[in-house]
């Protein structure tokens, strides 16, 4: 239809899938060749290896299934637990909720931790709850570290420290589908037992990768695990997995395109990562105080340096800011999940991104807002992005630092 056509590019912010670069668009653009070859192992053993190093661990031991986040969590849970297993949850946004469901559907026995919607795990009711377990029936903790739908990060570490202050041998399941290889994730500092993520969001690919990294501890778990598993049985990968190969075919241009998204974030370096996430996050921040709105996290010690979910004032529709935003500006907003359906947009921060691409996500959603009738001053959150990015000496000046 004549008209129809939306000029410039699509602003894509919502919190996964991410933006792809260029060279990992041009890396997945190959011929198909050979999984079976003498030469792939050359392009998938290196992969295990620094897949390793974003997860910050020496002996997990990281699978990588044809699947998504979800495929990742099936996988942690049916190869480690059996059903009826106990196992503690602490809910607080729709990812967490849905990881539950899916170990339920499982069989497996989930007591449910309420967090109010806008915090996180809390270390010392997940402590209680473990002190009070005297013979041990909880088998795992399951946390997600970065809540996408609310824009809160748990303290995993915290979480850790009170297993362990319970002395209680429950295993520790992390997501870090929207906070790994963009957060700081610390799989083996922090005693995580079972960590996994999905492709489309720190690792700049499109969805299709689920990856799970295994500590040595649940590992040992899997023998007696009787969940059913097929698809996603780690036994058949950790046999072909150490020469190279994998148990089915293996989604090949992510694969290549998994390699070179290391690279770029290794030239960059980890560290680097993290700080320009927390530094454009907190941009995004400054924005939405100056408009005079709320995050839903409701302390500055739950703010994700991945998402941040804004909530829009009393009798507006967050939804029509993000049709709005999508239609007219071509900018993909993040909506309000289950709960907080409505009540709030999101804007994802996450994954190749720098100041001036933000800005423009910032200036959208400001248009947006007024457009449907949200009175925020008109540009009050790109100066106070601005002027953050500005103060902060961020990005930029370190990379004009390091030439
Ligand atoms: N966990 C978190 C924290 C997520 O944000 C998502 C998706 O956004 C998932 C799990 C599910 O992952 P997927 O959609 O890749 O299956």
């Amino acid at each position: 239809m004549a008209g129809a056509r939306r000029p410039g590019r699509n602003f894509l912010f919502v919190p996964g899938p991410t933006n792809i670069p260029e060279r990992i668009l041009r890396a997945m653009h190959a011929p198909m060749e050979d999984h079976r070859s003498p030469d792939f192992p050359k392009l998938t053993l290196p992969l295990y290896e620094d897949l390793k190093k974003v997860f910050q661990t020496k002996d997990g031991q990281v699978f990588i299934f044809p699947a998504s986040g979800t495929g990742a969590w099936e996988a942690s849970l049916t190869n480690t637990r059996s059903p009826g297993d106990k196992m503690l949850a602490a809910r607080f946004g729709q990812f967490s909720h849905l990881w539950i469901e899916l170990a339920r559907r499982h069989g497996l026995d989930v007591i449910v931790q309420e967090e109010e919607w806008g915090t996180g795990a809390s270390p010392e009711r997940i402590e209680e709850a473990l002190r009070a377990d005297k013979n041990h029936e909880i088998k795992g903790v399951m946390v997600v570290h970065n809540e996408t739908a609310t824009g809160v990060t748990s303290d995993v570490a915290a979480v850790r420290r009170a297993i362990d202050a319970a002395k209680h041998p429950a295993l520790l399941y992390v997501d870090g589908v929207s906070s790994i290889a963009s957060i700081d994730f610390r799989m083996d500092e922090w005693g995580v037992d079972l960590a996994i993520t999905g492709s489309q969001k720190g690792l700049m690919l499109p969805a299709g990768l689920g990856i799970a990294c295994v500590s040595q501890k649940a590992m040992a778990e899997t023998k007696n695990a009787t969940c059913t598993k097929a698809y996603f049985d780690f036994a058949d990968h950790a046999r072909t997995n150490p020469s190279g190969y994998f148990p089915y075919t293996p989604a090949l241009p992510l694969l290549y395109g998994l390699r070179e998204a290391l690279n770029v974030l290794f030239e960059e370096g980890l560290d680097n990562v993290f700080a320009r996430h927390r530094y454009l996050a907190s941009g995004t921040r400054a924005a939405v105080e100056a408009w005079g709105l709320k995050l839903c996290a409701k302390d500055p010690k739950w703010h994700s340096d991945t998402v941040s979910a804004i909530m829009v004032p009393e009798g507006f529709n967050g939804a029509d800011v993000i049709d709005r935003a999508y239609r007219r500006y071509n900018l993909a907003l993040g909506a309000g999940l289950s709960q907080v359906a409505g009540k709030l947009f999101r804007i994802g921060h996450l994954g190749d991104l720098n100041e001036l691409m933000l800005l423009g996500a910032i200036a959208g959603a400001e248009m947006s807002m007024r457009d449907v009738g949200i009175e925020v001053e008109p540009g009050a959150g790109i100066a106070a992005a601005q002027e953050y990015f500005r103060g902060a000496q961020g990005l930029g000046e370190r990379r004009l630092a390091a030439e």
